[in-house]
């Protein structure tokens, strides 16, 4: 029997994988809690991934919707994170990455880089971009890619740094109109 470091639970041998580099040869966390581990890592890379995928799109895609409002503003990427998603993802687990979190720019004229991003919660994300107010040529834009329907009111809000209800009354005619 083997006590399991994570659920804390005595378990048999035949719970446990083997690990010819441990001093009883068998892995130190349970199958169960290893497997459920590997999923959330597994998960928390892909989601990461994905962060830095459409950081780039944003910075240096001049085709992609945002690139206005990113890379057409000047606003870059740290060589170290632009060139090494490695470098990103340690970064990000460092600084407390978790699901449902976003990028966030402290300063909204400023780069992708250490110094300048955490990640908050989206609430957060848009109050601290007082910058990015709306104006009749991004309301212009944004009503068209409504009509275009492609995008989804949250990801248009996403994109010019404001609340999907924001997006929402536009929509219906309640704001700049
Ligand atoms: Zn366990």
């Amino acid at each position: 029997m083997k006590k399991c470091y994570i659920c804390k639970k005595i378990k048999p041998y035949s719970e446990f994988n083997k690990n010819k580099h441990t001093i009883d040869n068998y892995q130190d966390g349970c199958k169960k809690c290893i497997n459920k581990n590997n999923l959330r890592i597994k998960k928390e890379f892909n989601n990461l991934y994905g962060v830095w995928g459409s950081m780039k799109k944003r910075c240096y895609t001049s085709t992609c919707e945002a690139y206005k409002y990113y890379g057409g503003r000047g606003i870059r990427i740290c060589e170290e994170w632009k060139n090494n998603f490695k470098k990103f993802y340690e970064w990000a687990i460092k600084n407390g990455h978790k699901r449902g979190l976003t990028l966030d720019r402290r300063n909204n004229d400023g780069n992708y880089e250490p110094s300048n991003c955490r990640f908050v919660t989206r609430v957060e994300n848009n109050r601290n971009k007082p910058n990015i107010k709306l104006d009749i040529e991004k309301v212009k834009v944004i009503k068209q890619l409504l009509k275009e329907g492609e995008l989804s009111q949250e990801k248009i809000g996403t994109i010019f740094g404001v609340h999907n209800v924001t997006i929402s009354k536009i929509k219906l005619g309640k704001l700049w109109n």
